[in-house]
């Protein structure tokens, strides 16, 4: 079976797991949290980054000190992993879904800009926040976002969590990376993202203030003077000194994970072009970073089940996107705007094996079966 997506661990990961041990720093005090969070943050191009223990919890604490609160309303993508509207529940706000653009699948921040200048018109309550999620490795369209934050004081939270190494290659935000563009981005080190930490996340910002924050919620909110004080309550979200020593050794090896992903997405893109299939979005102002290669299939040809299933049995484990967050129990009663880009997107969307260590061959197995099976009239609609 060619996986869909899995991590590759062969350089110093457990040269730096054996070091940890024998020094006896296993835990979230220790060497590697420091190195770790310094040379991330470097290789993103933010001031400050602080490690946690998930993305999720990333979010939770980005979110919480960006002002999302019971009362509070919070933009966020409509077509997302469910992390990234949990993480708004925790903070007790309201989220308010965002439907996609059909170009890139991200927010469609124009949309989400004019409603709300008509809310702030109308003296409707606007959000507090807005977090935008750039997904499956592209980047979202900011610049109407930031208009906002400058009119309105809105925070802009960036859920970069599948899309480390993006950036922005023309406009207002050229030569920026996803994650530093807004007031606050987090990142996800889960076993399938560009790289891991085993579990793990990050926070950046070029706030110092936020980054202090930051930092006191995962530490518990225990203040450095007393014994035992804590000013608020805060979390156990700091990253061990074990995940962070794997974080590191994966972050050394970052440049080559996103050529590698570049280069099967190129790859790709030449060969699928005579199926019928929309492939990953690549916007003329965007560099992705193809975390997980995807395709929309065109709409009639066949169910997307059928599809995975029929690939399945051709040794290729391809998986459907998430359905739209408004169709997912805890979120049926949302506040949402529109949500159709992202009913289409889940219907025909499909993620094809996308590892670094993919070869070429492997690759046009990939390609092979999927034209196999788009051209089987059994599994029409
Ligand atoms: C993976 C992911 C998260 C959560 O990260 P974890 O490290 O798994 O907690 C959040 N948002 C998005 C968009 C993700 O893909």
């Amino acid at each position: 079976m060619i996986p869909l997506i899995e991590p590759a661990l062969d350089g110093n990961e457990s040269h730096y797991l054996q070091e940890c041990i024998a020094s006896g720093y296993v835990s979230s005090v220790g060497p590697f949290v420091e190195r770790f969070e310094r040379q991330f943050a470097e290789a993103v191009g933010a001031r400050h980054a602080v490690a946690c223990s998930s993305g999720t919890a990333a979010l939770h604490v980005a979110l919480r000190v960006a002002g999302a609160a019971p009362g509070q309303l919070v933009a966020v993508s409509d077509f997302t992993f469910i992390a990234s509207v949990n993480a708004i529940s925790y903070t007790g706000a309201d989220a308010l879904l965002v439907d996609s653009e059909s170009t890139t699948w991200n927010m469609d921040t124009e949309r989400l800009h004019d409603d709300v200048v008509r809310r702030a018109r109308d003296g409707e309550q606007i959000p507090a926040v807005i977090e935008v999620v750039h997904v499956l490795g592209h980047p979202a369209q900011l610049e109407p976002l930031l208009d906002l934050r400058d009119r309105f004081g809105i925070t802009i939270v960036e859920d970069a969590a599948e899309s480390l190494g993006a950036s922005w290659s023309a406009g207002q935000l050229a030569g920026r990376q996803v994650g530093t563009a807004g007031d606050i981005g987090c990142f996800s080190f889960n076993g399938n993202k560009i790289m891991t930490s085993g579990g793990g996340g990050m926070i950046t910002t070029d706030d110092a203030d936020l980054a202090a924050r930051a930092r006191h919620l995962t530490t518990q909110a225990k203040l450095a003077t007393g014994h035992y004080v804590h000013d608020t309550v805060g979390y156990n979200y700091r990253l061990s000194n074990l995940a962070a020593a794997v974080g590191q050794a994966q972050l050394e090896r970052l440049d080559a994970f996103l050529d590698a992903k570049r280069a099967i997405a190129e790859r790709y893109d030449d060969w699928l072009w005579p199926l019928p299939l929309t492939p990953a979005p690549a916007a003329s102002w965007a560099d992705p970073s193809y975390w997980l290669y995807s395709v929309l299939l065109d709409d009639e040809p066949v169910d997307v089940d059928h599809v995975v299933v029929a690939l399945a049995e051709l040794d290729v484990q391809a998986r459907r996107l998430w359905p739209p967050i408004h169709r997912q129990a805890p979120y049926r009663s949302a506040e949402r705007l529109g949500g159709r880009t992202a009913e289409h997107i889940y219907r025909n969307g499909l993620s094809l094996p996308s590892s670094v260590s993919i070869t070429p061959d492997e690759q046009l197995t990939v390609v092979n079966a999927l034209t196999k099976t788009l051209s089987d009239a059994s599994f029409r609609r």
